[in-house]
């Protein structure tokens, strides 16, 4: 092991070794069970020349598991809401139970039942109140990367790491935005570099929560589902670390989403504004507020896997060379298009309005296409679209239709190459796009469908965009088993 070690510090430079340090996101599936976590034990001994710093996720499905007891006991259903945070406890215990023996064992179960009872009183008050709201969310789902984090803490300890347990919410300083939090920049950075510098000089492995913050009273909050990849760039920015890893369960960032398109091949690089691109157009392997602060500071993130981690990964950098093809076909879905019609003629009074209600209410507008009759927007919910109308009424009418799903295909400069327009409508003609948006970014060729159409029109477009024999250095064929799907299904 200290061979090992030696090797892989020489193998990428001295200097990362000494001066930086590494942030390591390691998600859900990365720490589902004893066998992943010991997997990750091994990835974090291989790095330790690096100074790493980890950023772990909920074990896989437990956020979701506490999102629907808060939501069964907000609904009267407290019994079976307490009973599935009973099982989670079983879980949690089983899985500690594979890492660490003795007194060991005995030590984080105790932590367990003090978080767990936690937890049964946040759920009262719930149940209580008859209401999941949004600073009930945070406490509850908050838990998930709090027993997560001291799992791995545990297991490292055992495989002989220096380590020492962080508490996020001493760290993510945020807003009060329940369940969607921004960071307060500059208290953020002090606290990482004053928390975890001195731990990282004297040869301590800090490991901490992803996804969670607290305000400046100490009230917890969370960054919005999948914000452990956000936790681990605002880590690498504020502690300027030489690089940022996302360890995942699929090799990389894929042309397409394999689960859609199992013949997806790795992007072997990106640019943080492709990459940015791809993870707000709905590529779940990224949150979409990731790139925000590794692209401010300059700090490279690679997407790897923990199952598969002799598989480079992909790496996303300020630049990368581009010769204007497409790297990758997303989808979002769950969108709605909105129209909105001037009562009386299109003035400019109407755009500054419109977003002034969508700001009041905020409500984030995805996209919008203006002509002189009227204006069009996406939106990802309609909760406030009714409310909207009835401001706006007077002024606009406003219409909404539901189930839209925006395909999109991503790549750097795919804009100044207008055939790849037409490829696509050829790959896609006969299935009926609703909204075109080409130019607004350079990056970017989106088509609104029909949800029920989504999944369809990523295959035929990936298939369109990625089928042919693979020339292009940037982008690589995946594992060798997903190669060998895409031989079979393209020959
Ligand atoms: P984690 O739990 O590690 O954060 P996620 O489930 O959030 O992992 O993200 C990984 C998943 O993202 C993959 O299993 C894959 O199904 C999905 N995904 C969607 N689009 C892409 C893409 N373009 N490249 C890779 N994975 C993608
Ligand atoms: N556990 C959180 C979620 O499932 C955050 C994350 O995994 O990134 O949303
Ligand atoms: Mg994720």
């Amino acid at each position: 092991m200290r061979q090992a070690k030696m090797s892989d510090a020489s193998e990428a430079g001295r200097d990362e070794a000494v001066s930086g340090c590494r942030v390591m996101k390691f998600g859900g599936t990365s720490v589902q069970d004893a066998a992943a976590i010991l997997r990750l034990c091994h990835l974090v001994q291989r790095a330790l020349p690096y100074r790493p710093v980890l950023v772990v996720s909920a074990l896989a499905k437990v956020t979701d598991q506490l999102m629907n007891a808060g939501w069964a006991a907000s609904g009267g259903s407290l019994d079976a809401a307490r009973e599935s945070l009973q099982r989670l406890r079983q879980r949690h215990e089983a899985v500690a139970g594979g890492l660490v023996v003795g007194d060991e064992y005995d030590n984080l179960c105790k932590q367990f039942a003090q978080e767990f009872e936690t937890l049964d009183r946040v759920l009262r008050a719930i149940a209580g109140e008859k209401a999941f709201m949004p600073h009930a969310q945070d406490q509850l789902l908050g838990a998930g990367e709090s027993l997560s984090s001291k799992l791995v803490h545990a297991a490292l300890g055992k495989a002989g790491v220096t380590t020492t347990l962080v508490d996020a919410k001493e760290c993510i300083v945020t807003d009060v935005a329940h369940t969607r939090a921004t960071p307060l920049w500059d208290e953020t950075n002090e606290r990482l570099q004053a928390v975890l510098l001195p731990l990282l000089n004297s040869g301590q492995t800090p490991v901490m929560g992803g996804f969670v913050g607290a305000t400046r009273d100490g009230i917890p909050t969370t960054l919005g589902r999948g914000g452990s990849d956000f936790t681990a760039s605002i880590v690498g920015a504020g502690l300027h670390a030489s690089r940022i890893e996302i360890w995942t369960d699929v090799d990389g960032v894929m042309t397409s989403d394999p689960a859609l398109c199992p013949d997806a091949r790795r992007v072997a690089r990106m640019s943080f504004d492709e990459a940015a691109e791809l993870a707000y157009f709905g590529a779940k392997v990224l949150h979409p507020a990731t790139l925000v602060p590794a692209m401010r500071s300059n700090v490279p993130v690679w997407v790897l896997n923990s199952r598969n981690p002799e598989c480079p990964g992909t790496e996303i950098v300020a630049h990368c060379e581009t010769d204007g093809r497409v790297k990758a076909v997303t989808v979002k879905r769950g969108v709605a298009i909105v129209d909105i019609e001037p009562v009386r003629w299109f003035a400019p009074e109407l755009l500054r309005e419109v977003f002034d209600v969508f700001e009041r209410h905020q409500h984030s507008l995805d996209l919008l296409s203006a002509s002189r009759g009227s204006l069009a927007l996406l939106v990802s919910s309609v909760t406030a679209l009714p409310s909207i109308a009835e401001e706006l009424r007077g002024l606009a009418h406003v219409r909404w239709e539901n189930h839209k799903a925006l395909v999109c295909l991503v790549g750097e400069q795919i804009r100044r190459r207008p055939e790849l327009a037409s490829q696509a409508f050829h790959a896609i003609g006969d299935i009926d796009v609703r909204m075109i948006c080409q130019g607004a970014s350079e990056r970017n060729i989106s088509f609104l469908v029909d949800e029920s159409r989504a999944v369809e029109a990523v295959q035929r477009l990936h298939r369109s965009f990625f089928s042919a024999p693979v020339s292009e250095p940037a982008i690589e064929g995946s594992s060798s088993q997903a190669m060998c799907q895409a031989e079979g299904a393209w020959q």
